[in-house]
C-alpha cells in the first residue's frame, strides 16, 4: 500500500536493517528496540493487523510465526517474547500486520 510505512521498508523504499527476506515475508530490526534484540516480522502482502486475516490466510499466519521464532533461535535465544498488538487500543501503532521477536532479557507477565 502507497502511505504504509512497512509496505515501503520490505520495499527498499525506506532503509530498513534486514533481518530476514522472501517473497513473502520480510524482517527488519526496530527503530525503537525494547529489550537488546527486536525485530519486526511482516507479511510483504498489506495487511492491518491480525484480525483482518481470514481462515485462508492460516498458512500466512504460521510463516510469520514459524520465522519469527526461527529468527529467535537463530541468534541463541532460548526463551524469547513474540507480540502481536492488533489495534490501537492493544498499542498497535503501524497498521501493517507485525509479530515483535523481543531477547535477550528476562520478561515479566503480564505485560502492560
Ligand atoms: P506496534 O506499536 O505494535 O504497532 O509496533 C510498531 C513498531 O514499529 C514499534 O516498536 C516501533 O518502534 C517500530 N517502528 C516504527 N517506525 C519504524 C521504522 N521506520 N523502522 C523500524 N521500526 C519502526
Amino acid at each position: 500500500m502507497a502511505s504504509c510505512l512497512f509496505c515501503k521498508i520490505a520495499s527498499g523504499e525506506i532503509p530498513g536493517k534486514t533481518v530476514f527476506s522472501d517473497d513473502r515475508i520480510y524482517a527488519f530490526e526496530d527503530i525503537a528496540p525494547k529489550a537488546p534484540f527486536h525485530a519486526l516480522v511482516i507479511p510483504r502482502r498489506h495487511v492491518a493487523r491480525l484480525s483482518e486475516l481470514e481462515a485462508s490466510d492460516a498458512p500466512l499466519a504460521g510463516e510469520l510465526f514459524v520465522r519469527a521464532a526461527a529468527i529467535a533461535k537463530e541468534r541463541g535465544f532460548s526463551d524469547f517474547r513474540l507480540v502481536v498488538n492488533d489495534g490501537a487500543g492493544a498499542g498497535q501503532s503501524v497498521f501493517h500486520l507485525h509479530v515483535h521477536v523481543l531477547g535477550g532479557r528476562p520478561f515479566t507477565w503480564p505485560p502492560g
